[in-house]
């Protein structure tokens, strides 16, 4: 421990090279697989971890933030409103007496699994939007990811791979939702080779539902698995503790 130190010293320092080595990871797998590291984007996952955390890692430049509770997301955001450039996202089970709170807070939900879901996050939406001759204004649309759940019985988040098309077709029937890609967390505890079928799976769902051009974004890999996921075609991953350290 450094003298003199303010507190907080050593968790920032923690936090810190957690960033340093993920970011790492993932330039070198994308350069392995023959992808520009920048089209890997990352997303820090802050769910119980403290604020000072988060802080921690935006001072390091990361802006983009996942949670998983409601709850915690608003309070976090209330604690961190200093933060000006911080962008939330949702990603995990959403209830939809919590969509309208989360209005105008986060920027994407990841977590999107269901039509009724999907109804309510579109009417939440538009309400919000400011009309404008002949429309409403497009940048206000909440990024949506369809989370789908390709491990079977062991998880129950996720839409089934076949009510896919559904899906996709009411996310794009809201004009407060702008489609951007597809989500998955896969059954087999992050092992990354039990992983990789799963991220494949995904890409080919992708491509029976319009390719890159319906669904531009693919969220898939943690902390465990990300290099397999970067090399099977991610756009964002999804990393918690090999930044932030355990979960409390
Ligand atoms: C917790 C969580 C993560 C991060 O998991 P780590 O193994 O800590 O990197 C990613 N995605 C979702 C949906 C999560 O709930």
């Amino acid at each position: 421990m450094k003298l003199g130190g303010a507190p907080g010293d050593d968790a920032e320092s923690a936090v810190l090279s957690g960033l340093r080595v993920v970011r790492e990871r993932i330039r070198a797998a994308a350069e392995r697989s023959g992808r520009d590291p920048a089209g890997v984007r990352l997303l820090a996952v802050s769910k119980r971890q403290p604020a000072q955390k988060i802080r921690d890692a935006y001072a390091a430049g990361q802006r983009d933030f996942g949670e998983s509770y409601a709850q915690e997301l608003l309070s976090k955001r209330a604690e961190l409103a200093d933060l000006v450039e911080l962008r939330w996202h949702m990603i995990g089970a959403l209830q939809r007496n919590k969509v309208a709170g989360l209005m105008g807070v986060v920027s994407a939900v990841h977590s999107v699994d269901s039509l009724r879901l999907i109804a309510e996050l579109g009417r939440r939406a538009r309400e919000r939007r400011v009309p404008v001759a002949g429309g409403l204004l497009p940048d206000a649309a909440l990024a949506v990811f369809l989370e789908v759940n390709l491990g079977g019985e062991e998880q129950k988040a996720g839409c089934d791979p076949s009510e896919l098309g559904a899906l996709i077709a009411a996310v794009r029937e809201q004009e407060g939702l702008a489609l951007r890609g597809l989500m998955t967390i896969p059954a087999g505890g992050g092992q990354p080779e039990a992983s990789r079928p799963q991220f494949e799976a995904l890409v080919a769902l992708r491509d029976r539902h319009g390719g890159s051009a319906v669904l531009p974004e693919l969220s898939m890999g943690m902390s465990q698995d990300l290099e397999v996921a970067v090399e099977c075609g991610a756009s964002w991953v999804r990393v918690g503790t090999d930044i932030f350290g355990a979960r409390t």
